[in-house]
């Protein structure tokens, strides 16, 4: 391991200058996926700037009827808050859907927004990998590539964004909050993660220096009447094959408002803007539910080791829609 300069930051000001003045320094929350990074060699931070005392951990309703979650509150803690739980169900499944008790523990919200690829290329730097390296070419393309994504892929990167909290913060339209040198921006989380293009080292809307500080989700009714389903290969501690995240209203047998994400499938927690067009006002029948999912997955490119993926994906997302009327 590369030695670096571990430096505990006192304030948000202080963390955000520290990072502006270190080149190739990076933030310390929980740790769970940056450690295992810099342990692998992928990383190579020369300072890490200890966030985990700055005042970020609260979870309270805003004046809006939204919920803001500090960026620092443990995914345990998000998971089992009353005002998730009630408000946001498919929030708190999600959470628990992903990792073990002991990781949700230390893991961050802010942290899990930046969870990284677990592709295993990825990880094995003997390989060559366009995310890891630019331009230096995607052992996946033509490797093994079963848990590879099939939506928003690029030649340069088929890598699913591995994060279940994710998928459900998007169908959601949480924002993300965050604070760097130039400023405060509130950034829409379906914004927030980027597709692989021809950049796949660039993952994110953050700026240099940016630092996250909160995840609000807006007050919406259908998020009480949603479900997070996960279909894996083992029942705990595994990754995605396909996620779906849905909240949903129904008024007189007819579709009124619904939010759709999917995960497990794509290279960033994918908004499924087309089923979701094809739904609204229409009847809530599984036949029209599974009639929107062929159409959403209707873009998707397979390889050779992922093709079961599309029909699965429009199995789990009928059968998720259905369970919700
Ligand atoms: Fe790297 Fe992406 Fe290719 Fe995996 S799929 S090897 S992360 S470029």
């Amino acid at each position: 391991m590369k030695p670096f300069t571990y430096v505990r930051a006192d304030s948000i000001t202080s963390a955000v200058n520290t990072m502006a003045t270190t080149p190739g320094a990076k933030f310390l929350g929980g740790g769970t996926n940056l450690v295992d990074l810099i342990r692998a060699g992928v990383e190579h931070p020369n300072t890490l700037i200890d966030i985990t005392h700055l005042p970020l951990t609260g979870i309270a309703e805003l004046p809006t009827g939204a919920v803001r979650i500090g960026a620092l509150a443990k995914n345990s803690h998000a998971a089992a808050h009353p005002l998730i739980r009630t408000r946001y169900p498919v929030v708190t499944q999600a959470i628990l859907a992903g990792a073990s008790g002991q990781l949700r523990n230390m893991a961050t919200v802010g942290g899990n927004l930046l969870q990284r690829t677990r592709c295993h290329y990825f990880y094995d730097t003997a390989t060559p990998c366009n995310k890891r390296t630019p331009g230096e070419g995607c052992a996946a393309l033509n490797g093994y590539n079963r848990n590879h994504a099939v939506l928003g892929t690029s030649d340069h990167c088929i890598a699913t964004h591995p994060s279940d909290m994710c998928v459900a913060l998007t169908a959601l339209d949480a924002v993300v909050e965050t604070e760097g040198p130039t400023g405060k921006r509130r950034i829409p989380v379906r914004d927030f993660h980027q597709p692989p293009g021809d950049t796949p080292d660039v993952e994110t809307a953050l700026r240099p220096g940016e630092l996250i500080t909160a995840v609000e989700l807006p007050p919406l009714p259908a998020a009480k009447n949603s479900r997070y389903r996960k279909v894996r290969d083992r029942a705990s501690y595994a990754f995605a094959l396909v996620s779906t995240a849905v909240a949903l209203t129904v008024e007189d047998g007819r579709v009124g408002d619904v939010h759709i994400a999917l995960g497990g499938v794509a290279t960033h927690p994918w908004r499924a803007q087309t089923a979701e067009t094809a739904l609204k006002g229409a009847p809530a029948t599984e036949a029209t539910f599974r009639e929107a999912a062929e159409a959403e997955l209707s873009t998707a490119i397979t390889r050779p080791d992922n093709d079961f993926k599309v029909p699965l994906a429009i199995r789990t997302l009928t059968a998720t829609l259905a369970g919700l009327v």
